[in-house]
């Protein structure tokens, strides 16, 4: 079973479980989010909300141990 952590966001380039290093994925939806929609208006708030709050999906997964990594604002 894979591990689940909550970190603040900063800019990671090691994998805090394993200390493997380019070996975050970062998440599709998250890479989505930012590519299709405006930071400064509504709908990226919406958007932020439904996959941080409701669906928890870590921003990043480790290649290696699939350690996921959430992260706080
Ligand atoms: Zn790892």
């Amino acid at each position: 079973m894979s591990k689940s952590i909550t970190i603040k966001n900063e800019g990671l380039s090691k994998c805090p479980e394993c200390k493997g290093e380019d070996k975050l994925i970062y998440q599709q939806e998250w890479d989505r989010l930012f590519e299709y929609y405006d930071k400064s208006t509504q709908a990226h708030d919406l958007v932020v909300n439904r996959i941080y709050n409701d669906d928890k999906q870590p921003k990043y997964i480790c290649a290696d141990c699939s350690l996921k990594i959430l992260v706080t604002a």
